[in-house]
């Protein structure tokens, strides 16, 4: 029988702006190009998983209006559950605004629905089907309070935890507790362990001082890097698989879908890291975050 996945986290649109420069305070400039392309970590990481052939079901939410409806048919056309995804009214689907400018980009998130996802919106249904399920996998883009609620949820039935604790921010120790699996990228454990490091070896000494703290596996991506694990208290870096790189959006978000269902299927470590780093080169082969997802055959 496939293993179960549910992923608790964002939906969002992203609305992609590219321009030649940014507008100051009171001015009007012309763009260049809009693109409207469905994006949220949650979202991103639970169409990774049903390309890859997972059993998904998604806890989520949006707003009723035309965002909204069409990230829904975007999680349906990709096999993922959305019977637990929240149709909210009165409140908006969760927006990116990403000013694309010279190749670098700034981003206004509006969280809208995503933000109306609190722990007293968890039913027994979504209770019973987290419960049921292999693997719980979720993100900081939704209240904290219902992340800790989720966590506490799966962990009170054994269920396997990964957090992504992106957007990058520091955490309460009770909730850390919590996590099986934790994968930050490197600016994300710097916030989380309240140092930075620019050397291996400093890595090193920072992740084997949390995995004795939280006694949970740590996943440091670092980006064209690869990622970092330790084993047997050693620091490994799988490296990144060489390839020509058309858009990273959503490379963490493939890496952690792959992750999840590498986990459910009981894999080791190494095995799962090569599986994750093998579909996250393939997702920065491709335009777009959940676009550029790869599917299971793309992958022979
Ligand atoms: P995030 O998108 O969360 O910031 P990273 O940038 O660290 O996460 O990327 C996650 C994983 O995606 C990396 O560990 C690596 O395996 C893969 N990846 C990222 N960038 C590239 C790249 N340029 N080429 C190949 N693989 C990449």
């Amino acid at each position: 029988m496939k293993k179960r996945i549910v992923v608790v986290g964002s939906l969002n649109m992203d609305i992609i702006i590219s321009t030649d420069r940014l507008p100051q305070i009171g001015e009007t400039i012309l763009g260049n190009e809009v693109n409207y392309l469905p994006g949220g970590k949650g979202a991103n990481q639970a169409v990774s998983i049903a390309r890859l052939g997972g059993d998904i079901t998604m806890i989520g939410a949006v707003g009723q209006d035309e965002f909204g409806k069409s990230l829904l048919e975007q999680m349906e056309r990709n096999q993922v559950n959305t019977a637990f995804i929240d149709q909210v009214e009165d409140v908006k689907t969760g927006i990116a605004d990403i000013f694309h400018v010279n190749h670098d980009n700034c981003i206004v998130v509006v969280p809208g629905a995503n933000f109306t996802l609190t722990p007293d919106k968890i039913t027994p249904e979504m209770e019973q089907l987290i419960a049921q399920s292999d693997v719980l996998l979720t993100q900081l883009e939704i209240p904290l309070e219902t992340v800790q609620r989720v966590l506490e949820i799966a962990n009170k039935h054994n269920v396997k935890t990964i957090l992504n604790p992106a957007p990058a921010q520091t955490l309460p120790a009770e909730l850390l507790h919590l996590v099986d699996y934790l994968t930050p990228n490197e600016t994300e454990f710097a916030m989380l362990a309240e140092h930075t490091f620019t050397t291996n070896d400093e890595l090193a000494t920072l992740m084997t001082e949390w995995e004795s703290a939280y006694n949970q596996t740590l996943i440091v991506t670092l980006g064209e890097q690869g990622s970092a694990h330790l084993q047997d208290g050693k620091l490994v870096v799988t490296p990144a698989e060489k390839v020509e790189v058309v858009d990273t959006t959503g490379a963490g978000d493939s890496f952690n879908g792959a992750l999840a269902i590498s986990i459910a299927e009981e894999k080791s470590l190494p095995e799962m890291l090569a599986f994750a780093t093998k579909v996250a080169a393939r997702a920065v082969t491709k335009f777009g975050a959940q676009d550029g997802m790869p599917f299971a055959a793309d992958l022979d």
